[in-house]
């Protein structure tokens, strides 16, 4: 299986660096072909403006989903997000490990989905959702969190933990087509002994050496 790691936070030896390593290791253990974008090590910028493209539509007024669609029909997408496409229209599996930040992506990698999944080229022309581009592509979301598990739950302090995903899960990887499969959810690391958090990074790998076996997850509308 073809496996694209995205992979955003600032500092390489907390938690979910140690996350990325695992899964990068757990797959390639697996047999299958790794291909990675860590976001922090290439200085990804998250700024979505005309430095998307090499091609340029109307250059009085930028309207990014309209240069997009020039874009994909020129060849004009700057390198750096051509190459974050390929990657995309490659895998089979995609997975994004990040820590949660204000209940969603931290920004950086909410820019990379901003400038790579541009209409034309991943969406667009009714290929959406069900129709969507990459259809039979599966992707995770690995995550971490700050606050307890009990307070992701229904009622309790931060609500639902699938209710604060489903924007993502539905509105971002859904719409292109993905199956979603269940979360990777690791609550508050920080606060754990270094005992459970090795023992975690061991499930995570054994999850994803048998990840072919896994299906799509429904996503609820809450
Ligand atoms: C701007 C911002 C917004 C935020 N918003 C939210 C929010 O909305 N909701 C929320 O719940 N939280 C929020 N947080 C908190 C954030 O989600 C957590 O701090 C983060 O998810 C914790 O993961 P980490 O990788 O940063 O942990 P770290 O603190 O880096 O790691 C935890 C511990 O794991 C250790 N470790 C690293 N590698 C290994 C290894 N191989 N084996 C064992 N231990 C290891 C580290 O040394 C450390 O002691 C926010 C934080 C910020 C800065």
């Amino acid at each position: 299986m073809k496996a694209f790691l995205v992979y955003w936070h600032n500092e390489p030896k907390s938690f979910n660096g140690a996350m990325f390593e695992t899964a990068q290791a757990a797959l390639q253990s697996a047999g299958h072909e790794v291909r990675i974008s860590d976001l922090c090590a290439m200085k990804f910028d998250a700024t979505s403006d005309r430095r998307n493209f090499v091609t340029v539509r109307d250059n009085s007024f930028l309207k990014q989903q309209l240069e997009e669609k020039h874009a994909a029909e020129h060849d004009g997408f700057a390198p750096e997000i051509e190459a974050e496409m390929q990657k995309l229209e490659w895998c089979e599996l995609m997975i994004w490990q990040f820590p949660l930040w204000w209940f969603g992506l931290p920004g950086v990698l909410k820019g990379w989905v901003d400038r790579v999944f541009a209409m034309g080229r991943t969406y667009g022309g009714g290929k959406i959702y069900e129709q969507g581009i990459f259809r039979g592509k599966r992707a995770i979301l690995s995550l971490t969190t700050g606050g307890s598990e009990e307070s992701f739950h229904k009622g309790g302090m931060n609500g639902d933990i699938n209710a604060i995903l489903r924007p993502i899960h539905r509105g971002i990887l859904q719409f292109v087509g993905f199956d979603v499969l269940a979360p990777q959810i690791y609550y508050s690391p920080a606060r754990q002994t270094d005992e459970l958090r090795k023992a975690w990074l061991q499930a995570y790998a054994d999850r994803l050496r048998q990840i072919e076996r896994e299906s799509p997850i429904e996503v609820g509308e809450y």
